[in-house]
């Protein structure tokens, strides 16, 4: 249930000075109430804080400190002077400082977990998951941090060598969504660092304190004062602070996960000083369901991308588009496991659906639904929110006879809203999948080879799950096409973000 006792630990915590709390039976230990810059653990320069709640209940859980420009610059002069020294640290140090890291976040990483589902809400199980997935991509680039290779290149006359080497851009800035806490963070910060950036993070305001344990971790694993900076605020002080990690002369990258409207103004912001930029943004994806599929898998892959986290997930299926001879088939069996779930607090062991985010997250969700009723959807299951339960739970819905015009075919939905649309062949699925600005994910399940390779390729989208629902790994590439976003998380073209290259051309040899 609710820790109470956490809480009660955690307003001491957020009252003294000291950096750790040790919290008897709810052993939560990695709380802060404060930022770090420069190594240490400061407030606000002007003093101010910003509350924090735990969606599930409305409680107020903590405050973290409300920094504004002038902390940004602070953290980002720390993150300056420190650039020299870990740009020439050697890689295969950086790499055990991370791996030191990753470490740590696997020896507490229940404690983290509690943390995660406290401040935003998922079940306790999703939060491990999310734990597991985050902490991959610094055990994988503490590995790739040895693999940052130049080139040597044949010069076409005499007399000389032609050399390609990577470079650490600098200071880079990182700035990060609510929905995955975590694993944005260790996504962003594990390539920067490996390539030998420093960084300042500016995590979600409804999710600072877990940002802030994992920074807690990076200082005792022994990364140096200054390479890991972190600021955070309330949204008001987000806009302000944006502008300064993009426009500021000694930022040399900006990395933004969110919503595309904000990338867009954050991607101009950049072009004032021509900074390296990459944007994770909105999806809108497809879900296709051939009638060659295995339904019993389909559905199963549609539970797994749909309602993960609520449906606050950027590659989450935002529409099902499933083929005449399955559809009825289909839309019952993904009803019957909706009715199935358990809606509810996260911190209870039997819950797999737990609140949306926020009230602004719930209201967009509502609207969504009333949108399509009113232009005609029909409602299957769910439609309005679990009042009984709390504030921002929502019950998951199903809606079918879906049009273009509604909202919930063109919008990213962010919600546990499943929308599906019948066609009737490969051209029309394929057009309806690709008839948006976003190009995220895309998901199709086919027991068809040669409709698999032709639909893969025709797919206007950066990532697909062929007959699979969940896609991610720190092995793979992330990122879209189309407003979706520029550049890619993740893999060995993740530190490619981070790094630039210098043509270094030895004469007279
Ligand atoms: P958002 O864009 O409102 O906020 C994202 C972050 O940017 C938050 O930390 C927020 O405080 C900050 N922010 C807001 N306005 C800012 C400004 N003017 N300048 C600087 N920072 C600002 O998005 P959100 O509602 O927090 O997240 C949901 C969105 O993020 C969805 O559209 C989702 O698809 C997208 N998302 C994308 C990915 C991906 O990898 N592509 C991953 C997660 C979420």
């Amino acid at each position: 249930r609710v820790p109470k006792d956490c809480l009660r630990l955690f307003r001491m915590q957020a009252s003294s000075s000291s950096r750790f709390v040790n919290s008897g039976k709810m052993s939560i230990s990695f709380l802060h109430n404060k930022c770090f810059i420069n190594g240490s653990w400061v407030d606000a320069k002007s003093g101010k804080t910003f509350e924090v709640n735990n969606p599930a209940t409305g409680e107020v859980i903590g405050v973290a400190p409300d920094m504004d420009v002038e902390d940004a610059r602070a953290a980002i002069n720390a993150a300056s002077d420190a650039f020299p020294a870990w740009a020439k640290t050697p890689a295969k140090e950086r790499g055990v400082m991370l791996r030191k890291w990753y470490d740590l976040m696997v020896l507490n990483a229940d404690e983290i977990a509690k943390i995660l589902t406290w401040e935003a809400g998922k079940p306790l199980s999703e939060s491990k998951g999310e734990i597991t997935y985050g902490n991959s991509f610094i055990d994988w680039f503490a590995e790739e941090a040895r693999r940052i290779n130049g080139e040597v290149l044949q010069s076409p006359v005499r007399n000389r060598e032609m050399i390609l080497l990577k470079q650490p851009i600098g200071v880079a800035a990182l700035i990060t969504p609510w929905n995955f806490p975590h694993a944005m963070i260790t996504r962003k910060a594990g390539a920067a660092l490996a390539a030998g950036c420093t960084c300042v993070i500016r995590p979600a305001e409804d999710t600072p304190f877990t940002a802030l344990a994992l920074v807690d971790l990076a200082d005792k694993a022994g990364i140096p004062k200054g390479v890991i900076n972190i600021v955070t605020s309330g949204r008001p002080n987000a806009a302000p602070i944006g502008k300064e990690l993009c426009e500021n002369p000694l930022v040399a990258g900006l990395s933004f996960t969110g919503s595309t409207e904000v990338g867009k103004r954050l991607y101009k912001q950049c072009a004032t000083g021509v900074k390296r930029v990459g944007l994770e943004l909105g999806g809108n994806a497809p879900f296709v369901v051939f009638n060659s599929a295995d339904i019993n898998k389909a559905v199963d892959g549609a539970v797994a991308s749909k309602f993960r986290n609520c449906g606050q997930t950027c590659i989450s299926a935002n529409r099902f588009i499933i083929q005449d001879g399955v559809f009825d088939e289909f839309v019952e069996k993904l009803r019957d496991r909706m009715s199935k779930f358990k809606i509810g607090n996260g911190m209870d062991s039997d819950v797999n659906q737990g609140p949306l985010i926020n009230a602004a997250q719930v209201n967009k969700v509502e609207s969504i639904v009333k949108d399509a009723v009113d232009k005609g959807a029909k409602v299957l299951h769910g439609g309005e929110r679990a009042s009984n339960i709390g504030q921002l739970f929502y019950v998951p819905t199903l809606l079918v006879d879906i049009k273009p015009n509604m909202a919930c075919y063109t919008e990213e939905i962010f919600g546990p809203v499943a929308v599906c649309l019948k066609f009737k062949t490969e051209e029309e699925a394929v057009a309806i999948s690709n008839g948006t600005s976003r190009g995220l994910a895309g998901y199709f399940y086919s027991n068809d080879l040669n409709q698999a390779w032709r639909v893969a390729r025709n797919l206007e989208v950066g990532m697909i799950g062929i007959n699979e629902g969940l896609i991610s790994a720190a092995e793979a590439a992330f990122g879209g096409v189309k407003e979706s976003g520029i550049g890619r998380e993740g893999s060995s073209h993740g530190i490619e973000e981070f790094v630039y290259i210098k043509y270094l051309c030895f004469g007279g040899i």
